[in-house]
């Protein structure tokens, strides 16, 4: 299921793996970036996609300004997106 630590949605690197160490046991964190939240919109490929396209076309911000940018650009970023929910 490829990197456990990158988020579904727009492949921010977690400092913990928001799907837990299985890529099963999802905790329910905000990802700073896309804000989605693992285990709800990114539960399945459709879901993740769905969101995806939604936060893009809102211009894919940085959702979280109290964490630090990570310095990818969107385009980037999305590079990281584990494989099976691109
Ligand atoms: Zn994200």
């Amino acid at each position: 299921m490829g990197d456990l630590h990158n988020c579904r949605v727009c492949g921010y690197r977690w400092p913990t793996p928001p799907w837990g160490d299985d890529g099963e046991s999802p905790d329910f964190d905000i990802c700073p970036c896309c804000e989605v939240e693992a285990g709800y919109e990114d539960a399945s490929p459709e879901g993740a996609r769905r969101y995806r396209a939604e936060w893009l076309a809102n211009g894919a911000p940085w959702a979280d300004e109290s964490t630090p940018h990570d310095g990818l650009t969107t385009e980037e970023r999305l590079t990281h997106v584990p494989p099976g929910f691109e």
